[in-house]
């Protein structure tokens, strides 16, 4: 072999050996997994500050902002407030929707609170409706963006659920409470989890209306009543017309049984 041809095989080599280094990083770049698709966000064109905002806010699984460095002990999980006292609490799940103005008004007139689930979906094209809620004494909550079924649902959307809904509560400026109820009642492991992470309970009920699929006065009243207890969670809806009807009757008859009206975070305690 000449020594030329020596001189240009290693010229060769060399010049391989360093393209060899600089696609490196490109060849380790293309093994790795795509970045997961975003969640599709159901798009109100009408309120794009919001929107833009419930966009930039939630923070997922790995990067919650509320999440604590010690592993927090599990979200509580209520279905009825540990109390014996003769108190019970009027929730309203799915609006704000028509309804809240009337039921507000049912409310302010027999001197009644209650707490109101929300779905951050339905806030945000309302926002007037909901500060109404917190201005007439009564509570906000956490019912999810968009009402999915939660039990089973990945992890990451679970949390996007949640802070989404919450993040339009804080665009809005109104403050809402720690709780959480998952739409349908349908939780798991997984739900508590995220609940755990972001600080939420979970806040089920003991007496359910059935107002949304029963559209008759006399069952729904009964049903209501029926399984009063002390501490009861009672589950009505913003939207059926039949609550309306339902709700000033139901009152009374629940103070003619003795019981007081309150406020769920009045008996939830702080965890
Ligand atoms: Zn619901």
């Amino acid at each position: 072999m000449s020594k030329n041809l020596m001189i240009n095989l290693s010229f060769i080599f060399a010049n391989l050996a360093l393209l060899s280094l600089l696609i490196w990083p490109y060849g380790l770049a293309a093994l790795e997994a795509p970045a997961p698709a975003a969640e599709p966000l159901p798009r109100r064109d009408t309120v794009p500050v919001f929107i833009d905002y419930v966009l930039t806010a939630p923070a997922g699984p790995e990067g919650g902002a509320m999440r604590k460095r010690r592993e927090p002990p599990p979200a509580r999980v209520f279905r009825k407030l540990p109390t014996a006292e003769k108190v019970v609490a009027l929730t309203f799940d799915d609006g704000p929707k028509g309804t809240l103005e009337k039921l507000l008004a049912i409310l302010a007139d027999k001197g009644v609170p209650a707490t109101f689930f929300l779905l951050g979906s339905n806030a945000l094209n309302k926002p007037g409706l909901v500060q109404a809620i917190a201005a007439a004494g009564c509570e906000v909550a956490n019912h999810s963006w968009a009402h999915p079924k939660m039990k089973g649902l990945p992890a990451e959307k679970v949390y996007w659920q949640i802070e989404a809904c919450a993040a339009a509560f804080k665009a809005m400026g109104v403050e809402a409470l720690p709780y959480l109820r998952p739409p349908y009642g349908s939780w798991d492991k997984g739900v508590q989890e995220a609940c755990t992470r972001l600080g939420y309970e979970i806040v089920l009920w003991d007496v359910d209306t059935r107002d949304w699929e029963d559209s008759n006065p006399t069952r729904v009243l009964d049903r209501a009543l029926k399984g009063l207890k002390p501490g009861s969670i009672i589950l009505f809806h913003d939207g059926p017309a039949v609550t309306l009807k339902v709700l000033p009757q139901f009152i009374d008859e629940a103070v003619a049984q003795g019981y007081r009206f309150v406020l769920l975070s009045e008996y939830i305690p702080e965890g």
